[in-house]
């Protein structure tokens, strides 16, 4: 199987405005690379016909295949269909058929249709029409020197849409694709840096490999993906087993689930499986963590205690502010599970101070409860959102850590 050589162009001044961010070309380049396209440029050009026409005619020149998404409306500044009747040299051809279902879509919503949406109707000559039935603006494939060129509308909803139902199997069937695929395992990792997971696995991640094995870090979590390419699902799966067995031995408990997995829905498994409650007292994390367990139902959490300031937090505690913080977060998280009167405790202790607009934050974590004592300190510094999303995965790591050795 032959990977065709694809470009992307995005259509619209709104983009290059930076007034609406690209979500088109991510959805595109995934869809596309799962049926064995190689997406090897993406461009954008403005709402003017000479850009359009230019970056098409450039992109029809080094590639075997050309996606546009957007300037299918019915407005002026929509041009897309005469910028690839002008690439293709070949005039714009009104189309009853298309014309007919445009109405009918009017019809339909119960609108008279705008003398405006006429244009909707005309396509390059020679062009295959794909029906849009969520949308008014009906899509098109032209061939410019045997190349196709995909016109596509930019409402993420019906782009979706019309590649799912109409495009990619079209795609699949010119380019002779077969039942090629890319199949996606992800594997989810906590409590390393992107550069420690880096060492332990990097010989893996060699470019052009099949599979491929890929990191994608965001705050305090990271997703190692693995992609092999096959004929089919089953040798696709063959060949992801073994590349996912070596890397989970490398990585052991880091690994905390998989594809769909979250660290809070893990967490909730684990305590429920365990039959326990918990209680939360949480300073910096602005009840973060709290959140995101109940965010995914979790029946083990009773009660999430939020103390912003140092001051309020040792009045709560009943201690002299200046204690061994390990200690401290030990003590807040066995005080909590006493006022819930839950089986677990945990707490985050953890104040950000500010230094040239920047915050640092020492930050302790505690879980208790009967069989259960564990600690974890750490320092960080970023924006206030940032140490919040960290410091919730680090204390719900912590007690996941906590739980995992213990039995059921
Ligand atoms: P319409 O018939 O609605 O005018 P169209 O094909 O002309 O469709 P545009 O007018 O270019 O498309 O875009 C319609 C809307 O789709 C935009 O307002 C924008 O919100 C969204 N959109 C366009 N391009 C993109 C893109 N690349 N990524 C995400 N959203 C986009
Ligand atoms: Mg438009």
């Amino acid at each position: 199987m032959k990977s065709p050589a694809c470009e992307i162009i995005t259509i619209g001044t709104e983009l290059l405005l930076g007034q609406i961010s690209d979500t088109n070309t991510t959805m595109l380049a995934q869809q596309l690379r799962e049926i064995g396209v190689t997406v090897r440029f993406r461009t954008a050009a403005g709402d003017r016909l000479g850009d359009m026409v230019r970056v098409i005619g450039e992109a029809v020149d080094r590639c075997d295949l050309v996606l546009t998404t957007g300037g299918l409306g019915p407005t002026e500044d929509d041009l897309t269909r005469q910028a690839i009747a002008e690439v293709a040299g070949a005039a714009l051809e009104f189309r009853q058929d298309l014309m007919i279902q445009i109405e009918e879509i009017f019809r339909r919503s119960g609108y008279t249709m705008p003398e405006n949406n006429r244009r909707q109707a005309f396509v390059p000559s020679g062009s295959k029409a794909i029906p849009n039935p969520v949308g008014t603006a009906p899509a098109f494939i032209t061939l410019v020197d045997g190349r196709p060129v995909i016109a596509l509308p930019g409402v993420p909803r019906e782009l979706k849409y019309l590649m799912g139902k109409s495009v990619l199997p079209w795609i699949r069937e010119r380019f002779d694709l077969g039942e090629g695929m890319i199949l996606y395992r992800s594997l989810k990792v906590v409590g390393i840096g992107e550069s420690g997971v880096d060492g332990l696995i990097g010989d893996l991640m060699a470019e052009g490999r099949n599979p491929e094995v890929g990191l994608l870090a965001s705050p305090g979590e990271i997703t190692i993906r693995i992609a092999a390419g096959a004929a089919r699902r089953e040798e696709a799966l063959s060949m992801i087993g073994p590349v996912e067995e070596d890397i989970r031995r490398r990585l052991g408990e880091k690994i905390f689930g998989a594809d769909e997995d979250t660290l809070e829905g893990v967490v909730a498994g684990l305590l429920e499986r365990q039959e326990r409650t918990l209680g939360v007292l949480e300073t910096f994390t602005g009840g973060l963590a709290g959140l995101r367990l109940h965010q995914v139902g979790s029946a083990g959490l009773t009660g999430d205690l939020v103390i912003p300031g140092i001051d309020r937090f040792f009045e709560w505690l009943g201690r002299e502010k200046e204690n061994r913080a390990e200690e401290e977060s030990l003590r807040a998280a066995q005080k909590i599970r006493e006022e819930f009167r839950t089986d677990l405790g945990l707490a985050c202790l953890g104040f950000p101070e500010k230094r040239d607009g920047f915050s640092e934050v020492h930050a302790e974590a505690a879980a208790v409860g009967e069989g259960v004592r564990k600690t974890f300190s750490w320092n960080m510094g970023g924006d206030r959102p940032m140490l919040q999303q960290r410091g919730s995965v680090i204390l719900l790591n912590t007690l996941r850590l906590a739980l995992l050795h213990q039995g059921p």
